[in-house]
């Protein structure tokens, strides 16, 4: 390496241990006196949200995640294309912009509260089996890293079903189920019993009540793949089947 070379590496060195340095959070509150305790670890997700992008290509929505859409600044974490390629644009432990206005369950700021990742896929179109490969790889990753409960994977349009409906009915979440992911119903789980209440059901996996056409439609599109919105007998099948011994998700932390 000529001196030049070396000249202008330490310069870049230099440059990003400055730049880092000035991107981090204050780690201190002036108002306090600093104790500091080891004991401590970066905060972690609960949730794992996914997405369809609604676009025409990876490129428009690289840019469009890195700027702006009609509501105003967005992001997520990951990004995978049709073809497998996996993007991350937020890191694992910062908060990205993708969820919005929503709750499932007890959780209010799923932004705080989880990971985005967006499919390439305008809205219609089947998902490609590298993508999903691809996706399962990513999942496998998170979970385990990151400790997600497996369970803890839900689409965007489930707890905002009046403003989104993505990843949309052609998302292959029985596929995920089968490789550990998500939920789904037994195949032979048996009619639900007399007694048996849908709503309650939806309510305790973590489904919105405000407006029940839409939330019943996000179910529908998640475990039936079609769009209606009343509930009949194979739903309170599959509600009867997903919440025995259903456990909601909570943070338990460490201690
Ligand atoms: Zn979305």
């Amino acid at each position: 390496m000529s001196l030049r070379n070396v000249i202008r590496a330490v310069i870049g060195l230099i440059l990003v241990l400055w730049l880092t340095a000035c991107a981090q959070l204050p780690a201190r509150n002036p108002i306090a006196t600093w104790v500091p305790s080891p004991n401590h670890e970066p905060r972690r997700p609960i949730l794992i949200v996914l997405h369809a992008t609604e676009q025409q290509s990876v490129q428009r929505s690289l840019d469009t995640l890195r700027s702006e859409n009609s509501g105003g600044p967005v992001s997520a974490h990951y990004l995978i294309g049709r073809d497998g390629k996996l993007y991350q644009l937020v890191a694992d432990d910062q908060r990205a912009w993708h969820a919005g206005a929503g709750r499932w369950g007890t959780i209010t700021d799923i932004n705080s509260a989880s990971i985005g990742i967006e499919l390439d896929n305008d809205g219609g179109a089947p998902f490609p089996p590298a993508q999903i490969d691809s996706l399962l790889r990513l999942l496998t990753d998170l979970c385990d890293r990151l400790r997600i409960p497996r369970t803890q994977i839900v689409a965007h349009a489930e707890f905002a079903p009046t403003r989104k409906s993505d990843p949309g009915p052609q998302f292959p979440w029985q596929k995920l189920a089968a490789a550990g992911f998500g939920t789904w119903p037994a195949a032979d789980a048996p009619p639900a019993p007399e007694a048996f209440d849908p709503w309650m059901a939806l309510r305790l996996i973590g489904y919105p009540m405000q407006d029940r056409a839409a939330t019943v439609r996000a179910f529908h599109r998640r475990y039936r793949g079609m769009e209606t919105d009343t509930l009949d007998a194979e739903d309170s099948r599959i509600l009867h089947a997903l919440t025995q011994g259903f456990a909601p998700v909570v943070d338990e932390g460490s201690e």
